[in-house]
């Protein structure tokens, strides 16, 4: 199950190894089941309010060892139709991969390419990096401290939030002229609001975007 590609591969070997990960994905491990516990050892071994969970732990005997088992339908048999389900899982999540990692090309080659001062740009480059010291940054950092917003108190206090989503920014958007005085306010994230605006803006309105959120 762990074999590499090769640099050289043939066909069928390619073929395998794609059925290998389509198996991997659609597959759990499962214990042996011809053993049981030796009931005096749990006694003598766990406490009482652990034995029952304990023992509920199907085990596998010494030679027998875990087998995998197709985990993409009740009967747990493998079937054309549910591997290529599985299959096309993968696809779609390595297609989403893919088109994100262009998304970030084309959102740092914008802004690296924006005239405007270095502070800025990496202010806008940790803004969408989530590295911000928000509220909510600090208490992910395990800071103790409340992570609401200290203007609005309605939301944590994420970068999103902070630079485009709270009433007080979106106050100072509104003040924009253009396009990004109408732009939606429904990001995920800064990253993501950053990846709509990019193709959607000028380089002129990008450039205030990005001045302006710095400002906030
Ligand atoms: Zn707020």
């Amino acid at each position: 199950m762990e074999a590499k590609l090769g640099s050289n591969p043939s066909f069928v070997w390619c073929s395998l190894l794609s059925a290998r990960d389509v198996i991997k994905e659609g597959s759990i491990w499962s214990i042996g089941d011809g053993c049981t516990w030796d009931r005096s050892k749990v006694n003598a071994w766990f406490l009482p309010s652990s034995r029952a969970e304990v023992l509920r732990v199907r085990l596998g005997s010494l030679d027998c060892h875990g087998k995998l088992v197709w985990n993409e339908n009740k009967p747990r048999t493998f079937s054309v139709k549910s591997a290529y389900q599985v299959a096309l899982r993968i696809h779609r999540s390595s297609s989403a991969e893919h088109s994100r990692a262009r998304d970030d090309k084309l959102v740092w080659n914008r802004l690296w390419g924006l005239p405007i001062p270095p502070k800025v740009r990496n202010f806008v480059w940790r803004a969408c990096s989530d590295i911000l010291p928000t509220r909510a940054n600090l208490v992910r950092q395990k800071v103790h401290m409340d992570p609401k917003c200290a203007i609005c108190g309605e939301h944590d206090e994420a970068v999103i939030h902070i630079l485009w989503q709270c009433p007080l920014a979106r106050n100072v958007w509104a003040l924009v002229r253009g396009r990004l005085q109408k732009c939606d306010s429904s990001a995920l994230d800064f990253l993501n609001l950053a990846r709509t605006l990019v193709v959607k803006l000028s380089r002129e309105e990008l450039e205030t975007w990005a001045m302006v959120a710095c400002s906030i």
